[in-house]
C-alpha cells in the first residue's frame, strides 16, 4: 500500500472549560505530521505537551476540534470504523478489569473487532508467550506486577494484528532489564512491518528504538526529523541534551 500510515494536517484540539479553573485548554495548536508505513516513530514531549491527546484522536477515542487526520489514506471523519481495525492502542493508564483473567482480557478485546475467541486464541498464545505472560494466563490481572500489566496492555493492543500500533508510555515504571526485553519485542513487531508510534519519557529508549523523532511542546511540533539526522546535527549531544534545550528555549520565549 502506498498511502502513508498516518497523515495529520493542522490538527487542533481544544478541551472545553471544566472544573474549577473554568478555562479551556488548547492541547494541540496546529500539529502536522506524516508517518510512512513501517516507521518506528517516537513522539516525545514534556508532561502536558499533548502526546496522549494526539494518540487518543488517532485511535478514535477523542474527537478533534479541527484539521485533518488520515490513516492508511482514509479520513478519520469518513471511515472511523475501518480505521479502528488498522490501529492498536496501548493507553497510558491501565484500563482492564483487575478481576478478569489475563487470557480473557486479551480474548475479549478480540471480540470488539468481531474476531471469535477460537480464532483469536493462537494469536493470543503467541503474544502472551513472546511477552512472558503465557504462564500467567489463568491468573486474575490483579496478581500481576506493574511490568506484567504493561505487557498485558501490549498483548491486548495487538490481538487484532493491527497495521499501526500506538504505544503511550508502555515502559513507564518498568525496570531496565524488562524494558530491554520489551525493546526487543517492539523491534521484532516493527521488523514484521507494523508501524509503531511510541511515546516515552525515557529518551535513551527513543534514541535506541526510533528511526524518526517528533518533539511536541505545548501543543506545537518543535522537532520532526530522522533520529540519526537529529543526532548528527548536534554532535556530541545525547537526545536528552537536545530535548532539554528545546524545552528551555520555549520557556524563555514565552515569558
Ligand atoms: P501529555 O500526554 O503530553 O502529557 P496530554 O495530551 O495528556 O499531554 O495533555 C495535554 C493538555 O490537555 C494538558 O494541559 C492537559 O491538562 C489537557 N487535557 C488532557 N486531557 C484533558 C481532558 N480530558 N479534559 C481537559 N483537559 C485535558
Ligand atoms: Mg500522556
Amino acid at each position: 500500500m502506498s498511502a502513508n500510515a498516518v497523515e495529520i494536517t493542522d490538527l487542533k484540539k481544544v478541551y472545553s472549560a471544566s472544573g474549577k479553573t473554568g478555562k479551556e485548554t488548547q492541547a494541540l495548536k496546529g500539529v502536522s505530521l506524516t508517518i510512512p508505513q513501517g516507521e518506528f516513530f517516537a513522539l516525545l514531549g514534556p508532561n502536558g505537551a499533548g502526546k496522549s491527546t494526539l494518540i487518543s484522536i488517532l485511535s478514535g477515542l477523542t474527537g478533534k476540534s479541527s484539521g485533518t487526520v488520515k490513516v492508511n489514506g482514509l479520513s478519520i471523519d469518513e471511515h472511523p470504523d475501518e480505521i479502528k481495525k488498522f490501529i492498536g492502542l496501548v493507553p497510558q493508564e491501565f484500563n482492564f478489569s483487575i478481576f478478569e483473567k489475563v487470557i480473557d482480557i486479551v480474548l475479549d478485546q478480540a471480540g470488539y473487532y468481531g474476531i471469535s475467541r477460537a480464532e483469536a486464541m493462537p494469536v493470543a498464545e503467541k503474544l502472551l508467550q513472546d511477552l512472558g505472560l503465557w504462564e500467567k494466563r489463568n491468573e486474575k490481572s490483579q496478581a500481576l506486577s506493574g511490568g506484567m500489566k504493561r505487557r498485558l496492555m501490549i498483548a491486548r493492543g495487538l490481538i487484532h494484528q493491527p497495521k499501526i500500533i500506538l504505544l503511550d508510555e508502555p515502559t513507564a515504571g518498568v525496570d531496565v532489564e524488562l524494558r530491554r526485553g520489551m525493546w526487543e519485542f517492539l523491534n521484532r513487531v516493527n521488523g514484521e512491518g507494523t508501524t509503531i508510534v511510541l511515546t516515552t519519557h525515557y529518551l535513551e529508549e527513543a534514541e535506541q528504538l526510533s528511526r524518526h523523532i517528533a518533539i511536541i511542546n505545548k501543543g506545537v511540533v518543535a522537532v520532526d526529523e530522522g533520529t540519526k539526522e537529529l543526532l548528527a546535527k548536534n554532535p556530541g549531544k545525547k537526545l536528552e541534551d537536545i530535548f532539554l534545550e528545546i524545552i528551555d528555549a520555549s520557556k524563555e520565549s514565552n515569558v
